[in-house]
């Protein structure tokens, strides 16, 4: 089936019937005998004989559980399997609060690379960190402050912020299907039904453990080669997932809804095809400026308990930021974090916030760096205000880009691998032996 058969097709459908042509849980088969009719099968029926056993494992689980939410997130799954609706058992997602904290069904639409519309099977199996969970509560209680102090002229700034999506900490005692292929998933952010995040916002899953491996096995091997001897007593994967964190928390800050020439509009419109490394950058940069101005102000905002906050932190975050760019830099700048970490770092090298030793290790300029991660955060704020599309063109031109000193650092990391691939051992022990 060519795109243009399906579109074709689908525009001489009913509202209802091109609902379900496009929708995220059905199967475009051809019609039999004909060459331009196709129909929509439920992956209900598609599937049928592999979601039916899995439902029955789902309910013998629920069976098996004393914990009330996560009883119903078991039974309404097995009930979507079996009816292709997965609205209510999207929403007890939502509700779910079980120290095994379960994904599993079809989600993610990454692999339908015809038009993005069907979503993936996979499941992850995780446990609940409540302790870690609670930390980064307490620091997402803190987000208004945060925006009413950005780097970036007052009038930008939103004087009254929506509500974060929570975010769990866990650790990956398994996954399978979608949640097991390509690069080592290490958060999601789910549901994507638009109703139910509506109704209940959507809920951020961060995947210590996996985070913790991308760290020792691909982060560490790369710092050692990068930094000086010095500097890598500074690295933790502490510091490492803590950045992580007030990254995906940095979204939600910044300018959403902006008015550019008196239209209402955003940046994601006006910036189009550069919005996605502009935005990554900002979130990058803008959860640097946040942890330090956190640190900055432990005491008061009464953050000592759940943020380190003495000269040492603030140099192990930035020293460990440093080598991580190394490693967001290998995915290449046809990646939106790679081409934002370019972004980055060769701004932070241009004012001698970074600097490379004459043995081709880096360093960093403490006070340098402070001064320009809140230079970089500005402009890279004040380009999402203003919906500035020539701006974001020259900041990349001009910094988006690879230079041959970098390049030849690069070559000298070809040994170490790009990621992980884990394998789920406790899973394989606790699972009956055939
Ligand atoms: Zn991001």
């Amino acid at each position: 089936m060519t795109k243009e058969q399906f579109e074709k097709w689908v525009g001489s459908l009913l509202e209802k019937e091109q609902a379900e042509a496009k929708g995220f849980f059905t199967v475009i088969r051809r019609k039999p005998g004909s060459s331009d009719q196709f129909i929509a099968v439920p992956y209900s029926q598609e599937y049928k004989d592999d979601l039916t056993r899995a439902a029955a494992l789902l309910r013998e689980a629920a069976g098996a559980t004393g914990n009330e939410s996560l009883r119903k997130f078991l039974n309404t799954r097995a009930d979507a399997f079996l009816s292709n609706d997965y609205y209510e058992s999207d929403m007890a997602w939502m509700d779910l609060n079980s120290p095994v904290d379960l994904t599993i069904g079809p989600y993610e639409t990454y692999n339908d690379e015809i038009f993005g519309y069907k979503a993936a099977f996979e499941a992850y199996v995780n446990l609940r960190d409540e302790e870690e969970s609670n930390k980064f509560a307490v620091l997402a209680r803190h987000l208004q402050e945060i925006e009413d102090n950005l780097p970036i002229d007052a009038q930008y700034r939103n004087p009254k912020l929506g509500a974060a999506a929570p975010t769990v900490i866990v650790d990956q005692i398994f996954s399978s299907g979608d949640g097991a292929h390509g690069i080592a998933t290490a958060a999601y952010n789910l549901p994507n039904d638009e109703r139910v995040v509506n109704q209940k916002g959507s809920k951020r899953i961060m995947l210590r453990n996996i985070q913790e491996a991308k760290f020792r096995n691909v982060l560490l091997p790369i710092a050692r080669r990068m930094l000086t001897r010095d500097a890598m007593v500074d690295v933790n994967f502490e510091s490492f997932f803590t950045h992580i964190v007030a990254h995906e928390l940095m979204h939600g800050l910044g300018p959403h809804q902006i008015k550019v020439d008196g239209r209402d509009t955003t940046p994601r419109q006006e910036l189009k095809e550069l919005y996605s490394a502009i935005e990554e950058a900002k979130a990058d940069i803008t959860g640097l400026f946040a942890l330090q101005y956190m640190m900055e102000h432990a005491k008061s905002l009464n953050l000592t308990k759940v943020l380190p906050s003495d000269d040492a932190a603030q140099r192990q975050l930035y020293t460990t930021y440093l080598a991580s760019m190394f490693r967001s830099l290998r995915f290449g700048l046809n990646d939106a974090h790679g081409k934002g970490m370019a972004i980055q770092f060769n701004f932070l090298i241009d004012h001698r916030a970074i600097i490379q030793n004459s043995d081709g290790t880096y360093q960093l300029d403490g006070a340098k760096f402070t001064q320009g991660v809140r230079d970089l955060d500005h402009d890279l704020l004040t380009i999402e205000a203003q919906g500035d599309y020539g701006a974001a063109k020259k900041l990349q031109n001009e910094l988006g880009v690879i230079r041959p000193s970098l390049q030849k650092s690069f070559d000298r990391l070809k040994d170490i691998p790009t990621d992980i691939e884990p394998v789920p051992v406790t899973a394989d022990e606790l699972a009956p032996k055939h």
